[in-house]
C-alpha cells in the first residue's frame, strides 16, 4: 500500500472514529471495507468527489424507540427497539431483526452497512437495514414472547413498508416472532403486504427460505473449493453455531459428503469424531428450536461425543473447512493460526463479520480460500428478495424454481467476487472481490442521484 493512500485511509478512519464514539463493532465494519475501497478508488476521482464511502458509512437515519411490555407475572419491562436504515440507493432497506441482551446501536449498524454490500451482491434491487432489540428471548414464555413483539411492532411499523424497509428474522428472530409481528402489523395497518420476509408458508412466506443462508454458505464454499479442483465430498468440517444458519449448513455440508464433526452455543461447544449426520442434525434442530434446549446435551444423547465447556470454540479440531456460524467476533486472530496450523483449505463466514480483524489479515496472509459473511451468507437475504418478488407477484414458486435461483446467485456472487478479487498467480482475495463488487453497485446509483 503506498503512504500517501495509508494517510488517506487512516486520516478516513479517523474520522469514523471521532463521528461514532465507543462505537468498535461498527468502527472495524467500516474499516474492514475501507482497506480495499481506498485502493479501488485510486484513479476514480468522482468516488471521493462525491465522498461515496464517507457517506455509505453513514446511515439514512437510525431509529431509536421504546419498548414496553408486561411479563407473565404483572411486572412491566421496557426495552430498547431500533431500526438502522443505512443506504437505499438501490431498493428498499432490507436486513433482519436480532433479539438479544447484546444488542446496541453499534452491532446493528455495523450489520446495516454490512448488509448493504451483501443486498448489492446477490444481484437484487435491495438497499441495507438491520434493527433489533436488546431483550432477551431466552426463557421467555410463548405468551411474553408474544407480547413482546406485538409491542415491538406497534412502534416499528411507522418506520417500515413493502417498498420502504422489509425486516426479516436474525438471531433470537424467526418463523413464530416474524408470525406476531406480521399479525400485529396487519392489525395496525388492515394491509396484506409483504412488509417481512420470513414468514409462514400460509401467508406469504418462500420456501427455501428457510434453509437459504446455510445451504447458499456450502453451495458457495463448494464454488471456491472448485476453483482448486477440489469438492465438499470427504472433508472434515467444523461449524460454530447450532442455530439456523449451522445447523442447515451442516445439513448441505452432509449432503455433499462433507464429515461435520461440532456445533456450539454461547455456553461451549461439542465434538463429534464419529461425524453428525442427518439424524443427529434433525435431533439438533428439534432439540433447539422446539425445546430449546443447549448444545451440551447432544453429548449426554450421543456416546460418540464431548462437550467442551466454559464457552469453548471450536476452532482448534483440525478440519479442512470451517464454517463459523454464530456471531460476530467468534473468531480471533490466535484462532485464526490455530486453523492455518492444521491445515484448513477454505473458511467461509456463515454469520457476519465472526471474524475479528487479525484473523481476516492471518487468513488473507496465508492465503487460503475465505469467503467473508457479506458474500457466503447472502443466500439468506437473496431468497428473502425472492419472497418479496413473489409477494409482489402474488405467486408462490416450487422447491426446485427457488432452490435453483438461490444456487444461480450464490453462483453470480461467487463470479463478482471473482472480477475484482482474482490476482495474477490464480489466488482470489474474496474479501477483496466481494467489499468491491459490493460498494461499486451502489456507489454508481449514488454518483446518478447527485448530492442527496
Ligand atoms: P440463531 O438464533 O438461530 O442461532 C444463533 C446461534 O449462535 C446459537 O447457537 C447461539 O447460541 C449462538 N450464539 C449467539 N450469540 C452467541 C455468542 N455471543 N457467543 C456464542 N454463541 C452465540 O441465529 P442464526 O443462525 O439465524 O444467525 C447466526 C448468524 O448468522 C448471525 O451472525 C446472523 O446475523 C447471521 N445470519 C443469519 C441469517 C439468517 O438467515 N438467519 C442470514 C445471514 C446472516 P445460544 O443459543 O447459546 O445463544
Amino acid at each position: 500500500m503506498a503512504s500517501s493512500e495509508h494517510v488517506d485511509l487512516e486520516g478516513f478512519m479517523t474520522g469514523v472514529e471521532r463521528r461514532n464514539p465507543g462505537q468498535s463493532e461498527f468502527i472495524q465494519a467500516v474499516r474492514e471495507v475501507a482497506e480495499d475501497i481506498f485502493g479501488f478508488c485510486e484513479g476514480k476521482p468522482e468516488y471521493h468527489e462525491y465522498q461515496i464511502l464517507r457517506r455509505i458509512a453513514e446511515p439514512d437515519r437510525v431509529v431509536s424507540f421504546r419498548v414496553c411490555w408486561q411479563d407473565d407475572a404483572g411486572n412491566i419491562r421496557v426495552q430498547r427497539g431500533w431500526r438502522v436504515q443505512n443506504n437505499n440507493s438501490i431498493g428498499p432497506y432490507k436486513g433482519g431483526l436480532r433479539f438479544h441482551p447484546s444488542v446496541n446501536e453499534s452491532i446493528l449498524k455495523f450489520l446495516a452497512f454490512e448488509q448493504t454490500f451483501k443486498n448489492s451482491l446477490t444481484g437484487l434491487p435491495m438497499g441495507g437495514g438491520k434493527g433489533g432489540s436488546n431483550f432477551n428471548p431466552k426463557g421467555k414464555s410463548v405468551n411474553e414472547i408474544m407480547r413482546f413483539c406485538q409491542s415491538f411492532m406497534t412502534e416499528l411499523y411507522r418506520h417500515i413498508g413493502a417498498d420502504v424497509d422489509v425486516p426479516a428474522g436474525d438471531i433470537g428472530v424467526g418463523a413464530r416472532e416474524i408470525g406476531f409481528m406480521f399479525g400485529q402489523y396487519k392489525r395496525i395497518t388492515g394491509e396484506f403486504t409483504g412488509v417481512l420476509t420470513g414468514k409462514g408458508l400460509e401467508y406469504g412466506g418462500s420456501l427455501v427460505r428457510t434453509e437459504a443462508t446455510g445451504y447458499g454458505a456450502v453451495c458457495f464454499t463448494q464454488q471456491m473449493l472448485k476453483t482448486r479442483g477440489m469438492s465438499m465430498d470427504g472433508k472434515t468440517v467444523v461449524i460454530s453455531g447450532s442455530g439456523n444458519v449451522a445447523t442447515h449448513a451442516a445439513e448441505m455440508a452432509v449432503k455433499l459428503g462433507g464429515k461435520v464433526v461440532t456445533f456450539s452455543d454461547s455456553e461451549g461447544f461439542i465434538h463429534d469424531p464419529a461425524g453428525i449426520d442427518q439424524e443427529r442434525i434433525d435431533w439438533v434442530k428439534a432439540h433447539k428450536t422446539k425445546r430449546r434446549g443447549r448444545i451440551s446435551e447432544y453429548a449426554k444423547e450421543f456416546k460418540s461425543a464431548t462437550f467442551h465447556d466454559d464457552g469453548a470454540r471450536p476452532w482448534g479440531v483440525p478440519c479442512d473447512v470451517a464454517l463459523p456460524c454464530a456471531t460476530q467476533n467468534e473468531l480471533n486472530g490466535e484462532d485464526a493460526k490455530t486453523l492455518v496450523k492444521h491445515g484448513v483449505i477454505a473458511v467461509a463466514e456463515g454469520a457476519n463479520m465472526p471474524t475479528d480483524l487479525n484473523g481476516v489479515h492471518v487468513f488473507k496472509t496465508a492465503r487460503i480460500l475465505y469467503a467473508p459473511g457479506k458474500a457466503a451468507n447472502a443466500g439468506g437475504v437473496a431468497v428473502s428478495g425472492l419472497e418479496m418478488s413473489q409477494n409482489s407477484l402474488r405467486i408462490s414458486w416450487t422447491q426446485e424454481e427457488l432452490t435453483r435461483r438461490l444456487f444461480d446467485i450464490m453462483e453470480g456472487i461467487h463470479n463478482r467476487c471473482l472480477e475484482y478479487g482474482a490476482e495474477a498467480d490464480g489466488h482470489i482475495d474474496y474479501v477483496r472481490g466481494a467489499n468491491i463488487a459490493g460498494f461499486k453497485k451502489v456507489a454508481d446509483a449514488m454518483l446518478a442521484y447527485g448530492v442527496v
